[in-house]
């Protein structure tokens, strides 16, 4: 049988229909575990130079409530506008354009400038569930808008300029690159199996064991078998749900609970507020019925191994397909194996 542990191998990504290299022999070097001394450090609950803490004034003359829960206000400097005049290019198929409408939002997590999704608590967390569920809803509804992304970018080194708890919603016109790809996949999968691509892939990897992090009742954690970032983590429903709206009241609440257990084990990694870009893919709503997409969340990380040693998508991996030395399993034991409490709570 190929050892997948001994040799170089390459594994389909079967959301997108594309590959990565997989170079185990190159990690033969034994886990160094570095923690590096990182300065255990907490923000403080308000900062008056934030634009996101409450009552504090936003770009032009916008001034943020005094906020207690969740907030949601239109980007000031929105990637996307409602109001585009209809038009394009298409000069011999090779200049193409398209307009492009949309509407660009950040969500406040929470008024604590100090607080992470890691370190908040379940029930707090799932009133940013509810809030995403509204957004979703009231952004879909809208006739001129066919998807929904709702993603979270966090730390400097994914060009996060604000450590206050936020994410970002872009609603588009059109659907964007990965959820085209990955409802393709979803659609021709279901077309020759019958069944639901994630449904089966969540029972086969809960199966397995070796690639899970952790679970709860309604979620599964784990780093998917073609994972290009080193830790990078999938959170996909137990339950076939299309979209985040079509959660049962206990969903929600389970929902909120394993995206606190992932981002703290992350934490804890290399005790270090762990960077990433985190996203939900759920059913466009462009009006089809895509009865074959199911709802699920990526986490992208950005480090390899200690808080400082960051993985690039350079070279082979612009120019050719994306690649990784250390396995996706033993990334899964790693992440298994940590604690669930916060290393700032357990001081
Ligand atoms: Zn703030
Ligand atoms: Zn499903
Ligand atoms: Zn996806």
């Amino acid at each position: 049988m190929f050892d997948l542990n001994e040799y170089s191998h390459r594994r389909l990504n079967p959301l997108t229909g594309e590959w990565i290299l997989v170079s185990p022999h190159r990690t033969k070097r034994p886990w160094q575990g570095q923690t590096e001394d990182s300065k255990v450090e907490t923000l403080a609950e308000y900062d008056p130079e934030c634009y996101l803490c409450p009552g504090n004034k936003r770009a032009g003359e916008q001034r943020n409530p005094a906020y207690a829960n969740v907030f949601v206000f239109e980007n000031d400097f929105p990637a996307l506008l409602p109001d585009v005049p209809e038009g394009g290019l298409n000069t011999e198929g090779l200049l193409v354009a398209q307009r492009e409408r949309g509407i660009s939002r950040v969500v406040c997590f929470s008024p604590n400038h100090g607080l992470t999704l890691a370190r908040m608590n379940v029930t707090d967390i799932r009133r940013v569930v509810d809030e995403w569920v509204s957004q979703y809803r009231e952004l879909g509804s809208l006739e001129f808008i066919g998807h929904v992304q709702i993603f979270e970018n966090r730390g400097e080194m994914m060009g996060a300029s604000n450590p206050h708890p936020h994410c970002q919603i872009w609603a588009s016109e059109s659907i964007p690159n990965e959820p085209v790809k990955e409802v393709r996949a979803q659609r021709e999968y279901n077309e020759k199996n019958g069944t639901c691509l994630l449904c089966d892939y969540c029972e086969l990897e809960r199966n397995k064991g070796e690639r899970v992090v952790c679970e709860n009742k309604y979620f599964l954690a784990v780093v998917p078998f073609w994972a290009v970032y080193p830790f990078e983590i999938m959170v996909v429903g137990k339950k076939h749900r299309q979209s985040i709206d079509k959660f049962e009241d206990a969903e929600k609440t389970a929902f909120a609970e394993i995206l606190k257990r992932v981002t703290t084990r992350y934490d804890n990694l290399f005790v270090t507020p762990f960077p990433y870009s985190m996203g939900f893919h759920q059913k466009p709503t462009d009006g089809a019925a895509y009865e074959y997409t199911h709802f699920h969340v990526h986490f992208y990380p950005p480090l390899l191994r200690s808080a400082t040693i960051r993985k690039f998508l350079v070279g082979f991996e612009i120019l050719g397909s994306p690649q990784r030395d250390i396995t996706p399993e033993s990334a899964a034991e790693k992440l298994r194996n940590l604690s669930e409490t916060h290393y700032l709570d357990s001081l």
